[in-house]
């Protein structure tokens, strides 16, 4: 009885059901490892379907034990750092259990570090470490997706023991394999203390995807004759590296997401995490390491605004609904109008959650496509980054829409009313 009330049975699908979950568990590895393979120095940028299939079939070379080397010892690394690197615990939301989870707030600490020995590194050894990681790149991709899947059967297995005692996700226990797969089982799972989820999200995979922006400028480097790197890539890597010092300087922001909050930790979030985010996100640096581009002044100043633009959006609209959610009475917010509803939480209509639903999804993107026009118009591969992110944020916004219909009921009836738009204004 107790079991039944703490971890109901799902009842609805989601990613279109089994079929769906079915199709993106094998659609993701492969692109993730197809805009490598259609993507390189000795292929080109758009590679020929002859190459790539090659490449496909010579399978084996994507295997090797000093990529495992790398990938792993860098995995230990941060959980060596989580362990020593001192840090507040802070509780995340509260559970449907009564419980809290308690999360160490040392990710941004451990960026810095790592960003000390980086720069460490490159002072002792010079370019070869970094080179080493970039040559190693697709044999890091595949053992990536290899540790991502055993880690998640792992997962999967893992919640069903003392099943009474854990919580499972509401959005991941349907009984169909392949669904509860994808979307995760367990909902915080934890080794002595160190909450998985949260861990994988924020250190192993944002460091890495940083980090690998930094191998991909030495690269240009190196090519460049060890003598320059150009304007373009440097703008993409301050704007990713930025990106991830930010989500990690704003540590506590990521309890209050719908990946900590209510999805499982399953294939979707252990995938996304340390393979997608580390090997797909730092396209654009990556191709820029092989093929420089040059921006006129138009061009810089253009970027600029955009990318600025888009993190005003992105920053200032999370802050607000951040500060929103923390102290609905901050003297700074008086100006906001909002609507009341049964759960007691209340729903911004105006500010920045008046133009649009998800406005922060809006500044995230015009950033991302001012880091794929950095690419120049040579090759049409880096823009998959911005295609695969309208398409994560469209999709995320309609989960996000369901989750908070059945959270706020009428109430969402009535905000969806007064702010139709969900993610640009006047046109979606
Ligand atoms: P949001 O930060 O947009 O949070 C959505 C939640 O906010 C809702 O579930 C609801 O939760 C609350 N909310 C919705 N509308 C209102 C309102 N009008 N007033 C007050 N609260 C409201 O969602 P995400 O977690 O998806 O995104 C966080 C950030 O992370 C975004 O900027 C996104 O761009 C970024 N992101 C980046 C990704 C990447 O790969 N780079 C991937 C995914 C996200 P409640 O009411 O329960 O508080």
């Amino acid at each position: 009885m107790k079991k039944q009330k703490l971890n109901p049975k799902s009842t609805e699908f989601e990613f279109f059901g089994p079929i769906g979950c079915t199709v993106v568990m094998v659609i993701s590895p492969l692109f993730l490892l197809m805009q490598y393979l259609i993507c390189n120095e000795e292929g080109g940028c758009l590679a020929s379907p002859g190459y790539v299939l090659g490449k496909l079939v010579d399978f084996k070379s994507f295997y090797s034990f000093k990529a495992a080397g790398m990938y792993f010892g860098w995995l230990i690394y941060h959980v060596i750092m989580w362990a020593v690197v001192p840090g507040p615990w802070v509780a995340g939301t509260r559970l449907r259990n009564g419980n809290y989870v308690q999360y160490k707030m040392n990710a941004f600490r451990i960026f810095l570090i790592t960003a000390g020995l980086t720069l460490a590194t490159f002072l002792t050894y010079g370019t070869s470490p970094f080179l080493a990681v970039t040559q190693a790149f697709p044999q890091l991709v595949v053992i990536s997706i290899t540790y991502s899947a055993f880690q998640s059967v792992v997962l999967y297995m893992h919640s069903f023991t003392y099943e009474n005692n854990k919580l499972l996700a509401l959005n991941g226990n349907t009984g169909v394999f392949v669904h509860d797969f994808w979307m995760g089982r367990e909902l915080n799972p934890s080794v002595f203390g160190l909450d998985l989820k949260e861990f994988f999200e924020l250190r192993p995979g944002l460091m890495g995807w940083a980090f690998l922006n930094v191998c991909f400028v030495v690269k240009q480097y190196a090519l460049l004759g060890y003598s320059r790197v150009t304007f373009s890539i440097l703008f993409v890597a301050f704007c990713q590296i930025g990106y991830v010092a930010d989500s990690l300087y704003n540590q506590a922001a990521v309890l209050t997401t719908m990946d900590i909050t209510t999805d499982g930790f399953g294939f979707m979030l252990s995938f996304g995490d340390i393979s997608f985010v580390p090997f797909l996100y730092p396209i654009q640096t990556r191709y820029l390491s092989m093929y420089p581009q040059e921006l006129t002044g138009l061009a810089t100043v253009f970027l600029l605004a955009s990318a600025s633009l888009g993190y005003y959006i992105f920053r200032s609209a999370n802050c607000q609904k951040n500060d929103f959610r923390r102290d609905p009475n901050d003297p700074k917010l008086a100006h906001l109008k909002y609507i009341k509803t049964d759960t007691g939480r209340n729903l911004l209509i105006s500010g920045w959650w008046g133009y649009a639903s998800h406005i922060n999804y809006l500044g995230d993107w015009l950033l991302s496509l001012s880091q794929c026009l950095a690419c120049g118009f040579g090759s049409p591969v880096p823009y998959l980054f911005a295609a695969y992110f309208a398409v994560l944020l469209v999709h995320r916004d309609s989960r996000d829409d369901h989750e908070c219909s059945k959270k706020y009921g009428e109430s969402w009836k009535k905000y969806r009313a007064t702010v139709p738009y969900r993610i640009l204004p006047y046109v979606y």
